[in-house]
């Protein structure tokens, strides 16, 4: 019992107070320890006050006595509720198609290329880069100097070996022409790359599908070129003829590597 109660005339143990609850209504009297339980079973709000015998009113707290908020004011419990049937079909649907769509963007373009260079058009813009690889390694040993073209294929051989290739790199699977397979640019015969600016050699034929530059090539119609910067890429005729116009004019005189 608290202090303000304790100074209260007539509060004793078995003291019985009416309780007034907010809209005046009178019930009681009761004793302390029966408010202290309708209170805590939420039957007597925060509000209602003590009416002692003696007229004097007390608020609950005063009483010592702690009022629970009604129900109302309680906070909602959280309920856990399982995702129904079809959201959770939903969600699966959503991730198998989100994995399909990340494989198609995977694979298109490898089908689309696979396409575009025909049956063994792969293999042969692999030949071609092991070509390139070849060359250059060659043109380190030869002071940045081509091979003759008349040799170049006999010349490339111990550079191949040190990339792993055998003469089948000088095979196109798309031509029966077997290890005779590419040309190297006459143009390029004996020449120095020095010669050849850094910007002009993605656009200077080096090594490509024989037959290209007087017909159709044997991919669709199309041929692989390496280009002296060494990259590869498929080349109709036409194209072909455009870019061996940044092929050198004139053939100079051999130096002696
Ligand atoms: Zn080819």
């Amino acid at each position: 019992m608290d202090e303000s109660l304790a100074e209260c005339p007539g509060c004793g143990g078995d003291a019985r107070f009416s309780v007034r609850a907010p809209d005046g209504t009178l019930f009681g009297p009761y004793t302390l320890s029966q408010i202290r339980a309708y209170a805590l079973e939420r039957r007597i709000v925060p509000s209602a006050v003590l009416i002692a015998a003696n007229g004097d009113v007390f608020a609950l707290r005063q009483a010592g006595i702690a009022a629970p908020l009604p129900h109302t004011f309680a906070p909602a419990p959280t309920e856990r509720r399982a995702l129904p049937g079809w959201a959770i079909l939903l969600i699966v649907l959503a991730i198998v198609a989100s994995i399909a769509a990340i494989a198609a963007a995977i694979a298109l373009p490898y089908r689309a290329m696979n396409r575009r260079l025909g049956p063994g058009g792969m293999a042969c813009d692999y030949n071609l880069n092991q070509v390139s690889l070849a060359l250059q390694m060659y043109r380190l040993d030869y002071n940045d100097y081509f091979p003759l073209e008349p040799t170049w294929r006999p010349a490339l051989y111990p550079y191949l070996n040190r990339v792993g290739m055998t003469l089948q790199a000088f095979e196109c699977p798309a031509s029966g022409l077997r290890q005779r397979s590419y040309e190297l640019a006459p143009a390029l015969s004996g020449v120095s790359d020095r010669t050849l600016s850094y910007t002009v050699r993605s656009r200077v034929p080096m090594v490509y599908d024989a037959g290209l530059a007087t017909g159709p090539g044997p991919h669709g119609g199309d041929g692989n070129v390496a280009f002296v910067d060494n990259t590869v890429r498929l080349l109709s005729p036409a194209q072909f003829k455009q870019y061996s116009a940044n092929l050198p004019k004139q053939t100079p005189a051999r130096p002696k590597p």
